[in-house]
């Protein structure tokens, strides 16, 4: 097949989250399974000076924006490691500037220009392509319009006639909103702002228009796709969902195994793996010393590695932290994120100095270390489209205790024939979660029951390979069915 990914992020060009990794990583195990995956992308800064060589394409056009015409110019590279072509398109007053969305005083003000422009240009560039597409895979609001463009503008475009679109949703909570007038902007009619096309509220929402105008819509955990449905987890677009549900799927991301293996991994002193796990416990001497630590018999050490942010559950750990703190454990916390919890974080170790370490910084190797050397993973949030830590730690037999919600409640299991890979609680408060972290304090005290566990975390499979055989079969399902009528 012939696929087309559309997204704002992609590893190592440009990145703020999990986006960019999906991007990074999905085309290539898509294109090991024998697809011709092209990857565009804005030019952003970043991008310029990420260490990977980039090359003028020899192709320039004119985007249409409004009245105006912008001119584009193209280059290109690959994804690191694979033949995975990249384009980019050049349009410095848009993109070069020094982050990507926002500044610290709030969102760009011209989102919406800079958005519509990459849009068009995806669909000018593959006017040009020489190719004729077979699937236009968008990813979150930046790329929003493009399912739309397929089937207003562009309908009758040979090179697009016959494809399919798919937008992934990584975030519900972004959505890209702006005024009316940027119905102008992109060259679209008027018709189009109702509330059953592109009007949300009186404005016009770049996510609701791939929404309703994708032939699918997949988000990145099948639990996700299901809570989105409903208006606690919908922020504002259950109502589209759940009329669009009959296309809406979930497929799990995935990891690199590359980066995240206990036998292999690059930045840990001594490897491990399910058969031979002694270095794990020397891992976490070492850790523990690194943290300035001394170890407590018995006590197991939890790791934590998140943004602190208020979907990560900190309000309920604040809530428990005094008798969590008060049993025979240990904790490890590597983040940054909301001020409150920096504080909050420092308050802790003040008080508590041998049971926490406190990182609040971001640290890629520190991360590694904590994945390895911790016995459990602690992962409370309120809501998760997938959630990458939680896979990691099931990788490295540290066993995860999350709240059932999104991909964790995808990936991990209490209980069940084999015993289960980790620990879960339903209700959000601290009451449970503090009941749950009882439970896999107790379980660590069965050596036996233990190991056992790990051994079920670690023999999952959470490759790109699962991915990417996933999305191909939606991928089929939509080339055998006829485009989504509007
Ligand atoms: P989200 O994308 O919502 O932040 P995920 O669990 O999907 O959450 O992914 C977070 C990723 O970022 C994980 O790989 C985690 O290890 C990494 N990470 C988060 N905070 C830090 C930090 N302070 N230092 C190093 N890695 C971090």
């Amino acid at each position: 097949m012939r696929i087309i990914f559309a997204a704002s992020e992609c590893v190592p060009f440009a990145k703020t989250g999990g986006l960019a990794d999906v991007v990074g990583a999905l085309p290539k195990a898509l294109a090991r399974l024998g697809h011709e995956v092209q990857v565009l992308l804005p030019l952003y800064r970043q991008a310029k000076t990420a260490g990977v060589p980039l090359e003028r394409s020899g192709l320039a056009f004119e985007v249409p924006l409004g009245a105006d015409r912008l001119s584009v110019e193209c280059f290109r590279s690959q994804l690191p490691g694979s033949r995975v072509p990249v384009q980019f398109f050049r349009f410095d007053p848009f993109f070069d500037r020094a982050a990507l969305y926002r500044t610290a005083e709030g969102d760009y003000p011209d989102n919406e220009r800079r958005y519509i422009f990459y849009c068009r240009a995806v669909l000018e560039w593959a006017k040009r392509s020489g190719a004729a597409w077979d699937i236009f895979h968008a990813h979150d609001w930046h790329a929003g319009l493009i399912p739309v463009y397929l089937k207003t503008l562009y309908r009758s475009e040979p090179a697009v006639r016959g494809a399919r679109s798919l937008i992934t949703i990584h975030n519900l909570a972004y959505q890209g909103l702006f005024p009316r007038e940027t119905l102008d902007l992109a060259g679209l009619p008027k018709s189009l702002f109702t509330s059953e096309r592109l009007e949300y509220w009186g404005q016009v929402n770049f996510l609701k228009a791939a929404l309703v105008f994708s032939d699918r819509l997949n988000t990145v955990s099948p639990t996700y796709a299901r809570e989105i449905q409903g208006p606690e987890m919908g922020y504002g677009l259950d109502g589209v969902l759940r009329s669009r549900r009959s296309v809406l799927s979930g497929i799990l991301n995935g990891i690199d195994p590359e980066v995240w293996d206990p036998e292999t991994d690059r930045t840990l002193p001594r490897h491990y793996s399910a058969a031979r796990w002694d270095d794990k416990a020397k891992l976490k001497q070492e850790l523990l010393e690194k943290q300035r630590l001394f170890a407590l018999p018995q006590a197991p050490l939890l790791g934590i590695i998140s943004r602190l942010d208020d979907q990560k559950g900190f309000d309920l750990l604040a809530e428990i932290s005094d008798s969590l703190l008060r049993m025979n454990l240990q904790l490890v916390l590597l983040g940054t994120g909301l001020k409150k919890y920096h504080d909050f974080f420092l308050g802790l170790k003040a008080k508590y100095p041998r049971r926490i370490g406190v990182n609040l910084t971001f640290d890629e190797s520190l991360a590694h270390l904590i994945y390895a050397g911790s016995d459990m993973f602690l992962m409370p949030s309120k809501y998760e489209p997938c959630g990458l830590g939680q896979m990691i730690s099931l990788r490295y037999g540290t066993l995860p205790v999350v709240r059932e919600t999104g991909g964790l409640a995808d990936t991990v299991r209490e209980g069940g024939g084999d015993g289960g890979n980790g620990f879960t609680f339903r209700d959000y408060t601290g009451e449970a979660l503090l009941a749950c972290i009882r439970r896999a304090c107790g379980a660590y005290q069965d050596r036996r029951l233990w190991r056992e566990k790990m051994r079920t975390a670690m023999s999952a499979d959470y490759s790109w390979e699962r991915s990417a055989l996933a999305y191909e079969a939606l991928y089929r399902r939509m080339l055998g069915s006829a485009p989504d009528p509007l």
